[in-house]
């Protein structure tokens, strides 16, 4: 019997224990959501030598408000100290590379984790559970791969046998609702106030900055929603299915928000931070070329559903103290 609870599987960031893997490896482009440009593989300027962030505490009003978005659930510290056994690209310069490809494939295969160990707490989803626990599993075993396994690994053919066993445990989750059809659809900007989308499949939906106050998304399936600039104040996303932090953290919204158990209320809530002015919303252009799969579990590192160009930290907490 797999391990499915999401600490015990080691899905929750712990940035003490990586070697600021998110501020080196991924890139990220001048925008809303960063202040600068930056190259993979090139350390961040605000990054320090004992990789904390010289302004983790003061990210948003910096200009980088992606930063405190990103989730990398956990594949942080498991490159670091697990694929690379605790020696830092810094200690060994000629595992860089291979250290910064190895980053998104293991973020990849965390995230999966994340969404599957969820599926699995879907009473719905029974006739699904065992096959659900045999993809963790296996999922589980690739990550403890060696390095050179990981670079080969053909994660995308991975992560779409993954997505239609989530699909299919949501589809179940979701029976006898009559929720609406929406997967993918261009919601940016829409006017959602009171909207009942209770089971709808909002799967990959783009919904930056589209106006869900007091909406009802009981059951619905944001798996890769674009939530950027969404104002989720007053929603119910009670039981909402998929939702990750970095959804949540990429989105506003205030106390009268309603979440699921496992997700916290982000900190920049309490001031109205996260609301995108209508006339400053990002379009599509804004999103990372192929940042996002529209459909499912997110393709490169990036899940496109709070942030352009890849952000990081989790949590609304800000990155590396
Ligand atoms: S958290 Fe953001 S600003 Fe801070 S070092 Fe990392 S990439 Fe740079």
């Amino acid at each position: 019997m797999p391990v499915t609870n999401p600490r015990e599987l080691g899905l929750l960031s712990d940035c003490e224990s990586c070697f600021g893997l998110c501020c080196v490896a991924l890139p990220f482009s001048a925008s809303a959501d960063f202040a600068t440009d930056k190259d993979a593989g090139r350390p961040c300027h605000n990054l320090r030598d004992d990789f904390r962030c010289s302004i983790h505490t003061r990210l948003r009003e910096s200009g980088f408000p992606g930063c405190t978005v990103f989730d990398c659930f956990g594949a942080g510290q498991k490159v670091s100290q697990v694929t690379f056994e605790g020696r830092s690209w810094r200690e060994a310069p000629q595992t860089a590379r291979q250290m910064y490809t190895v980053f998104p494939v293991m973020r990849q295969l965390h995230e999966l984790l994340w969404y599957l160990a969820e599926a699995l707490t879907l009473e719905a989803a029974r006739p699904v559970h065992d096959a659900l626990r045999s993809a963790l599993a296996e999922t589980e075993q690739m990550t403890r791969q060696s390095a050179d396994a990981l670079e080969r690994l053909d994660v995308a053919a991975h992560r779409a046998e993954v997505n239609t066993l989530l699909l299919r445990a949501s589809e179940l989750a979701r029976a006898g609702l009559d929720g609406k059809e929406r997967r993918g659809a261009d919601l940016i900007g829409a006017r959602l106030k009171g909207a009942d989308l209770r089971g709808a499949n909002l799967r990959g939906a783009y919904l930056i900055g589209a106006d869900l106050r007091g909406a009802d998304l009981r059951r619905a399936d944001l798996i890769g929603a674009d939530l950027r600039g969404a104002d989720l104040s007053g929603a119910d996303l009670t039981d909402a299915i998929f939702l990750t932090q970095a959804q949540l953290n990429a989105a506003a919204g205030d106390t009268a928000t309603r979440l699921p158990a496992t997700l916290a209320r982000p900190a920049h809530w309490a001031d109205g931070a996260g609301k995108t002015a209508s006339r400053n919303r990002p379009s599509r252009a804004d999103q990372p070329p192929g940042g996002r799969s529209g459909n499912g579990p997110s393709g490169n590192g990036r899940s496109g559903n709070g942030r352009s160009g890849n952000g990081r930290r989790t949590r609304g907490t800000g990155r590396r103290r």
